[in-house]
């Protein structure tokens, strides 16, 4: 079948590929799906054309991913200081996946920026930084993972190889997990990425069990509690929001993930455009931001929260004690609707 989705350019990314041996895939903070996906679907593909690859993270993704990483391949740099910086200093390519700027793998960043390897995004965000050799940065695509498959196919048709069953079942996990079980930025490439791995022989139910159905009871609890009791509404700009202190967490057994997907729960509500879920952590408070209609979540996280992000999906970090930020996140909504921004 025709590639339903051009990449331009990837004339220069097999040039690179072919002239490198080990190559060095590096993904954001705080992993999410697609960011696990999109590494995993990548190396299996470079793997096929017998490359030594090597996919690091700043931090360990959370543990229902795990299916993907089977033989646990994926580094956290916070582990694992040394190997990762023996595996970038020995890197002849760089691929960051699934985010655009430094700034978004924490101490991870500095490491990469001093590589003298060739940097290549891949990425489906917004406003790329200056510092990649190459980019391939598609903001319409519905996560980086459908990227990824656009790129494999049109690189297996410039440099042979073959994308596994195994790096399609990561593709398609990751996409199902960026566009919230195919709610949001789906377009129609979105489905014939969906049902050529599906031809493929990715299990869908399989996958659909792993990410949505293998979740603690802690979590569940968590979950109805954050509903009940925690949820605010602010109904004069549409919002809704939630607070997870540390508190909560220790009450509830919190561990990495078991939030995933809260900050999405308000915006079933009709009136609600804009939903926030704030995360108390060591040093900051962790904001995650969605938003629907035309309301653009990465505008307000660019200018409210040190973060970015898509329209309609976008995060930051806030530097200042929890029981500020309900006050914060008003004040900021009113300055940002006030002042026309919203659009
Ligand atoms: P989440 O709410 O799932 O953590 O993040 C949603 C989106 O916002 C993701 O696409 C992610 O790339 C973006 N995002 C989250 N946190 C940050 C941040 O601190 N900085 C930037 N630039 N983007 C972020
Ligand atoms: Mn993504």
């Amino acid at each position: 079948m025709d590639n339903v989705y051009k990449i331009d350019n990837l004339e220069s990314f097999a040039q690179l590929l072919e002239s490198c041996n080990k190559v060095l895939l590096a993904g954001h903070v705080n992993p999410d799906g697609d960011s696990i996906g999109s590494l995993m679907g990548m190396k299996h593909y470079l793997q096929s054309l017998g490359k030594s690859v090597v996919p690091v993270v700043p931090n360990k993704y959370p543990q229902f991913l795990g299916f993907l990483d089977p033989d646990m391949e994926v580094l956290p740099y916070d582990e694992r200081k040394e190997d990762v910086e023996s595996a970038v200093s020995g890197a002849d390519i760089i691929i960051c996946l699934d985010f655009n700027s430094l700034k978004r793998i924490d101490a991870l960043g500095d490491v990469i920026a001093s590589a003298s390897a060739p940097k290549v995004l891949v990425d489906h965000h917004p406003q790329p930084d200056a510092v990649f050799d190459l980019k391939y940065s598609y903001p319409e695509l519905s996560s980086a993972c459908e990227l990824v498959y656009w790129v494999v196919k049109g690189l297996v048709q410039i440099c042979g190889g073959a994308l596994p069953l195994a790096g399609g079942v990561a593709l398609y996990t990751g996409m199902m997990t960026d566009t919230n079980n195919f709610s949001n930025s789906v377009l129609p490439s979105t489905f014939m990425m969906a049902s050529e791995l599906l031809q493929m022989g990715v299990d869908k139910e399989m996958v659909q069990k792993m990410v949505f159905g293998g979740y603690s009871e802690e979590r569940m609890r968590l979950m109805g509690h954050m509903l009940s009791e925690n949820m605010k509404m602010v109904p004069q700009y549409d919002a809704a929001y939630m607070i997870l202190t540390k508190a909560m967490k220790e009450r509830f057994g919190f561990r990495d993930g078991d939030s995933e997907g809260f900050v999405n729960l308000a915006l079933n509500i009709k009136s609600v455009k804009v939903s926030a879920f704030f995360t108390e952590g060591d040093d900051f408070v962790r904001v995650s931001l969605r938003s629907k209609d035309d309301f653009s979540v990465n505008r307000l996280a660019r200018e409210f929260f040190n973060g970015g992000g898509h329209e309609r999906a976008a995060g930051g970090r806030l530097f200042m004690p929890v029981d500020q930020v309900e006050e914060y996140f008003i004040k900021s909504l009113g300055n940002f609707i006030g002042n026309g921004s919203q659009a």
